[in-house]
C-alpha cells in the first residue's frame, strides 16, 4: 500500500533548533499535535512546515538548519528580512526591522487583535502595519508549502496564526494544476457573528478559511455561532465538524510510574498531610480567568475558617507573551493580588496560596497533578483547555475532583465528570470548591470514572486519525465532482 501524503502547517515547528559548535541540532517538543500524528505513522508519510523559532540570517546556516530538521520530517520556513524591512516600512514610519521582527510584528496580529478577538475581548484596537506583516507571512508560508505539495497531498493548516492561508494556498495550486485537500483545525472559540465586527478584515479572514475542504473546531461553537456542518460558498462545499483534541494518557501514566515521580509524589505526600491540595495550571493569560480564580478562592477562604491550615491551592502560573504589556499588567495583578491574600489569610503554619510565576518540568507537573484533591480551572474562554485532560490523566489512585469553568472548551464534554461553575461569581466557585473538597468517595469515584473513560477515549492520535480520515474524504468528494 503506498503511504499517503501529508502536509501539516503550524505557525511555530514543534522542535527546538539549537547551534553547536559550527552545526546545528533539532529535538521534538511535546504537545497535542506533535502526539497526534503518532496514530498516522502507519498509514501516512508526513512533512511539518513553520517558523522554526529562531533568526537564521546566512544562507549556509539556513542549509544547515534545515538539513537538521529534515531528520525529523520538518522544514523550515525562514521569514526574510528584506522583504520585512520593504513592506514594514511601506505601512508605518518605523525604519528599523530585524529579521525577527518580522516575525513579532505578524505576531501583533495574532497576539493582540486575533487573540482576543476569538477569546471575546472586548477594546482591541485594529493596527494596519501589523496586519500587512500577518498577510505577508501568510504568503510566504503559501508559496512554500505550495511547491512543496504533490498533486493530491493532504494539506493541514492549523490555528488562528494562518487563517489566510487556505485560499492563499488554493490559488497557488489551482495554479500548478494541482489538487490538494485543505483542512484547517481552529485551536481558539469562533466567536459569534456580531463579535467578529470588531475586526475590520474579517472578510479576509473568514474568506480565508472558506477556501478549506475541511474545518475544525474542537467543541460547538461553530453549530453554536449557526455554522452547518456543510457551507456552500461560492462554487465550493466546505464540510466543518468538531474533532475533539486530547492528551496521550499514557504519557502520562507511564511518567507518574518512575521512581523519581514516585519519590516526589511520595514527599509531597507528607508535606501536605492532612492538607487538602487544590492545584491550578494556567498558562499566564487572561483567557485563564486567574484573577477570578485568586478572588473566588479568597472568598472560598472567608466562607470557611475552619479550613484554616488544611487546606492550599498550589498555583502555577507559566509566563507567557512577557513582552507584551498587557501580559506584565496581569502579572503584577497576580502577584499583589496574591500578597494580598496571603496578607490576609496566612497562619504561623503558613500560607494558603502558592503562587508560582514559572513554568515546571513534565515530572514535577505530573506529581502536582497526581497528589492533588481538585483541579481549579477557571477560564473566562479557551479552545479546549487540556489542562483539565492532563489532571484527569494523573489520578487513577486518588480520584480527584475536577472543578471546570463552563467556559472551558473542555466543559462542554466533561460536564457530567466535573463540577461546573461561572468564573466570575465568587460564591459560586467557592461553593463548588466546597462541594469538591467534600464529596463522598463514591461520588468522586463516579465523577472520575466519567472523565477518565472521556480521556482515553477521545485522545490526540484518535483526533489526527479522525481529521485526516475526513480529509481524505473529502478528496474523493472533489475527484467525484470532476
Ligand atoms: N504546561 C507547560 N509548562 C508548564 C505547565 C504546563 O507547557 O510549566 C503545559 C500543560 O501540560 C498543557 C499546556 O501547557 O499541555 C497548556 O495547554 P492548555 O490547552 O490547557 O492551554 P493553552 O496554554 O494551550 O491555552
Amino acid at each position: 500500500d503506498e503511504k499517503r501524503s501529508l502536509i501539516i502547517v503550524s505557525n511555530r515547528l514543534p522542535l527546538s533548533v539549537k547551534r553547536v559548535d559550527n552545526h546545528y541540532e533539532s529535538s521534538v517538543s511535546s504537545g497535542g499535535l506533535v502526539t497526534s500524528l503518532s496514530g498516522l505513522t502507519k498509514s501516512t508519510q508526513f512533512q511539518w512546515f513553520g517558523w522554526p523559532g529562531m533568526e537564521v540570517k546566512d544562507n549556509t546556516d539556513r542549509e544547515e538548519v534545515s538539513k537538521s530538521l529534515s531528520k525529523h520530517n520538518a522544514v523550515p520556513i525562514f521569514l526574510d528580512s528584506g522583504l520585512a524591512h520593504e513592506h514594514y516600512n511601506g505601512f508605518s514610519s518605523m525604519t528599523l526591522c530585524i529579521p525577527g521582527r518580522w516575525h513579532s510584528l505578524a505576531h501583533k496580529t495574532t497576539d493582540r487583535i486575533l487573540w482576543p478577538i476569538l477569546h471575546y475581548q472586548s477594546g482591541v484596537t485594529f493596527d494596519d502595519g501589523p496586519w500587512q506583516a500577518y498577510k505577508r507571512v501568510n504568503e510566504l508560508f503559501a508559496d512554500q508549502v505550495a511547491d512543496a505539495a504533490g498533486n493530491g497531498t493532504l494539506i493541514w493548516v492549523h490555528d488562528y496564526h494562518l487563517m489566510l492561508l487556505p485560499e492563499l494556498l488554493r490559488t497557488r495550486l489551482r495554479n500548478q494544476g494541482k489538487a490538494c485537500a485543505i483542512g484547517f483545525s481552529l485551536h481558539t472559540p469562533f466567536p459569534a457573528g456580531d463579535f467578529w465586527r470588531n475586526l475590520p478584515v474579517r472578510k479576509h479572514i473568514i474568506e480565508g478559511l472558506l477556501a478549506s475542504d475541511l474545518i475544525g473546531f474542537h467543541t460547538e461553537e461553530g453549530a453554536r455561532t449557526e455554522i452547518p456542518n456543510q457551507i456552500q460558498y461560492k462554487d465550493r462545499l466546505i464540510c466543518t465538524g468538531r474533532f475533539i483534541i486530547g492528551i496521550d494518557p499514557q504519557k502520562f501514566t507511564d511518567t507518574l510510574q518512575t521512581s523519581e515521580v514516585q519519590a516526589r509524589i511520595a514527599a509531597l505526600e507528607q508535606r501536605y498531610k492532612g492538607v487538602k491540595v487544590i492545584v491550578g495550571v494556567d498558562r499566564l493569560d487572561h483567557i485563564k480567568g486567574l484573577t477570578q480564580k485568586l478572588k473566588g478562592f479568597d472568598t472560598f477562604l472567608d466562607d470557611h475558617p475552619e479550613l484554616q491550615n488544611k487546606v492550599v491551592l498550589i498555583q502555577v502560573a507559566v509566563p507567557s507573551r512577557e513582552d507584551v504589556k498587557e501580559y506584565q499588567d496581569l502579572e503584577t495583578e497576580l502577584s499583589t493580588l496574591a500578597g494580598k491574600i496571603n496578607g490576609k489569610h496566612a497562619t504561623p503554619e503558613g500560607t494558603p496560596l502558592l503562587y508560582m510565576h514559572r513554568s515546571v518540568p513534565f515530572t514535577e507537573l505530573t506529581a502536582l497533578y497526581s497528589i492533588a484533591d481538585a483541579c481549579l480551572l477557571t477560564s473566562t474562554r479557551d479552545g479546549m483547555n487540556l489542562v483539565s485532560f492532563e489532571y484527569v490523566a494523573c489520578q487513577e489512585n486518588r480520584h480527584g475532583v475536577l472543578v471546570l469553568s463552563e467556559f472551558a472548551g473542555a466543559a462542554s464534554f466533561m460536564r457530567e465528570g466535573s463540577i461546573p461553575f461561572h468564573p466570575a461569581n465568587k460564591s459560586e466557585m467557592s461553593e463548588a470548591l466546597f462541594e469538591a473538597l467534600n464529596l463522598s468517595d463514591a461520588e468522586r469515584t463516579k465523577k472520575y470514572m466519567y472523565l477518565r473513560d472521556f480521556i482515553h477515549e477521545h485522545t490526540s492520535a484518535r483526533w489526527g486519525q479522525t481529521f485526516i480520515e475526513k480529509l481524505s474524504a473529502r478528496t474523493w468528494d472533489r475527484a467525484g465532482a470532476s
